[in-house]
């Protein structure tokens, strides 16, 4: 399977899971998943607060509360604000890890209370969170794209001059 971001055509990416890359590690894989949030380009990026609470919530969620807690390696921003990246352990697809993510948007979506680690002496910038529109876009992403995922919401878009 070919998996390389080079080629994927950000004009016409949707919101949705798509595996970025799988990594040979010693015996294993790793599966980088792209979390796409926001489409490229044409949606507004989510504000640094927000991302920064999602990857606050969304570590504590696949490293603590998942089915997934002994294959999850990373979760963190995208530079964009577009997503999240999500790299477990296995040689996985989209459909394999589909159920876990809409738990994880709903355990976001529903959250309440102190967002884990936002204190100083556990985050490099513990005032920049925003749990408020955390809640609101985890609950868009969820409500309308992981619950109506097509195609088109898993399989990247190739560009043809590339
Ligand atoms: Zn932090």
């Amino acid at each position: 399977m070919d998996v390389t971001s080079f080629g994927i055509d950000h004009d016409r990416l949707l919101r949705g899971i798509y595996v970025s890359r799988k990594d040979q590690v010693g015996d294993g894989v790793l599966t980088t998943f792209d979390v796409r949030m926001k489409e490229p380009n044409r949606q507004m990026v989510m504000d640094t607060s927000v991302m920064h609470t999602i990857e606050h919530l969304m570590a504590v969620y696949f490293r603590e509360k998942s089915d997934w807690k002994d294959e999850t390696i990373y979760v963190g921003p995208m530079g964009c604000r577009t997503g999240m990246y999500v790299i477990f352990k296995g040689d996985l697809e989209v459909e394999d890890v589909l159920d876990a993510m809409k738990k994880a948007f709903a355990y976001m979506e529903n959250f309440e209370g102190e967002i884990p680690a936002a204190r100083s002496n556990m985050c490099g910038n513990y005032l920049d969170h925003n749990l408020g529109i955390t809640r609101i876009e985890c609950g868009i992403f969820l409500h309308e794209v992981l619950e109506h995922m097509t195609k088109e919401n898993m399989e990247y878009p190739k560009q043809n001059r590339f």
